[in-house]
């Protein structure tokens, strides 16, 4: 056999083996021969794979099928133990780490707050972070299959370059492999939101959809897109910047340096600045504005509706240039309710095209502390299912 056949032979079986894993992932428990079916691949072929993933623990014998008569199929089922990964969700004065299984299940969730912005500072505490887990778990080095980072910013996922922070003013930071170089373990980085909208596929047994949307209501306002199955970024990873939307170039100034972005007027600071001079001056956080509107005040009722209108609007011009199947939305903002929920959803019907709009599925994510380091950690599960071509894309 000479180099090329024997690359496209390791080529193939890398193929097969997460066509495998995926079928396993969807119908598990299954019988070898459904999914020789399922795949189309050869009983041999079957035989073969699933031997080496029993050999590596990722798949186990669950238990025995019902038969029509003779022997019962033994059935397969992933095994979620057979590896760790780690999920973290880096901000501006802390670091929120979950330890996970393969279902992304936290097995332990901490969070450090960092002493500065320095770089060698975030990259120390980060590597305490990693070490504290795999310690306190006992998980040995080779069971953990890599460490997922998800931060706000323009992200080179490919490269684990961190392009811009907006928090901590880095530039081009290889943190990817700064944090390989201290690890030791597949390191894997990303826009915050990308990792969330990748999560929403991998967590969530509900998303079915190849093409769907995540929108993040909270301090920024934030989207992941999805397209045919895969995390759309763009070319240099910017790709989803919706907070920056211009909807008026008069209005407010933006902390990206331009006027009137949908964040300027939805981003918490903004609602907040807005809550002290028209509902009360004490307000001091985005669950304080919360109780005044569940207590019926009708300024702050009149805020959520406000912003729930311009939300939907936007979200309505989504449809239109997408026409996606879903569209999640999710992040601290959720708290705001029905009032801004309600006011959302009708401005949605109201500007999105006919003939688009129940194409589309609007779903409200319940929010929850642990939703971002799981996110974080479904990006490395996530390459463990892809085949070898996705990689290379
Ligand atoms: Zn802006």
């Amino acid at each position: 056999m000479n180099s090329v056949q024997r690359a496209n032979r390791d080529l193939m079986r890398g193929i097969n083996r997460s066509l495998i894993l995926n079928i396993i992932k969807t119908h598990e428990p299954i019988s070898r021969a459904d999914i020789a079916h399922l795949t189309g691949l050869s009983p041999a072929t079957v035989t073969s794979i699933t031997g080496l993933l029993i050999e590596e623990d990722l798949i186990f014998e669950k238990a025995t099928g019902d038969s029509s008569g003779g022997r019962p199929p033994i059935l397969l089922a992933l095994n979620p133990q057979g590896g760790f990964v780690i999920g973290i969700k880096l901000m501006e004065t802390s670091a929120v780490a979950a330890l996970t299984d393969l279902y992304a299940t936290v097995i332990e969730k901490t969070t450090v707050e960092l002493p500065n912005k320095e770089l060698d500072s975030v990259i120390e505490r980060l590597v305490f972070l990693v070490e504290n887990l795999m310690r306190n778990n006992k998980i040995p080095r080779k069971k953990l299959f890599g460490v997922g980072i998800g931060l706000a910013g323009v992200i080179d996922s490919v490269n684990g370059v961190l392009r811009k922070s907006p928090f901590f003013g880095w530039k081009d930071v290889p943190l990817g492999d700064l944090l390989l170089k201290n690890l030791k373990v597949p390191i894997f980085l990303d826009n915050d939101v990308n990792t969330l909208t990748l999560g929403e596929k991998w967590l969530d047994s509900k998303v079915h959809a190849e093409n769907y949307i995540v929108v993040t209501v909270g301090r920024g306002i934030g989207m992941g897109i999805v397209i045919n199955g895969q995390i759309y970024r763009g070319k240099g990873g910017g790709a989803g910047e919706f907070g920056h939307f211009v909807i008026d170039p008069e209005g407010p100034l933006c902390n990206c340096g331009k006027h009137g972005c949908l964040e300027s007027y939805l981003g918490d600071q903004a609602l907040l600045e807005r809550a002290r001079s028209e509902v009360n001056p004490a307000i001091n956080s985005m669950d304080d504005l919360i109780q005044f509107a569940n207590n019926e005040d009708k300024s702050a009722l009149r805020i959520f509706h406000w912003a729930g209108r311009l939300l939907g609007r936007e979200v309505a011009n989504l449809i239109n240039l997408f026409n996606p199947e879903l569209i999640i939305v999710s992040g601290e903002g959720v708290h705001m309710g029905e009032p801004f929920f309600s006011a959302m959803q009708k401005a949605i019907k109201e500007n999105a095209v006919p003939e688009l709009k129940t194409d589309t599925e609007i779903r409200i994510k319940k929010w929850g502390d642990d939703v971002w380091a799981r996110g974080a950690a479904s990006l490395v599960i996530s390459e463990l299912f892809k085949s070898p071509i996705q990689k290379e894309v």
